[in-house]
């Protein structure tokens, strides 16, 4: 599996990799419909109140990850990863690269289209 430096804790197996919060199911499906998927990782999620392993599927991206739990009847989706907040460099031409205060994760970005 790829390095996520966007991830910042990952506990493992029992748990979702931090930060996560929750999102709408149109924001996941929107997710990983344009995005390409790198890895897809099942993992059995601590539920907090309950005590119970909810069945988690997570869906790794090049610079946010998504995941979608079952809790009995209810599904939940989370986004995972650095709220990034990108700071912009022109390199050249209509080239811009992007690199995340927070989390130092850079993107190059084609400006002419
Ligand atoms: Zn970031």
């Amino acid at each position: 599996m790829k390095d996520y430096k966007y991830i910042i804790t990952d506990r493992g197996y029992n748990y979702l990799p931090e930060p996560y919060k929750f999102v709408s199911f149109n924001e996941f499906i929107q997710a990983i419909s344009n995005n390409k998927i790198y890895d897809v990782e099942f993992r059995q999620i601590k539920n907090t109140n309950k005590n119970i392993l909810l069945n988690t599927n997570i869906f790794y991206m090049d610079i946010v990850s998504y995941a979608v739990c079952i809790d009995n009847n209810n599904i939940f989706y989370y986004k995972i990863g650095c709220e990034h907040d990108f700071e912009s460099e022109n390199i050249g031409n209509c080239y811009n690269k992007l690199t995340c205060k927070k989390c130092g994760i850079v993107q190059n970005v084609d400006s002419s289209d």
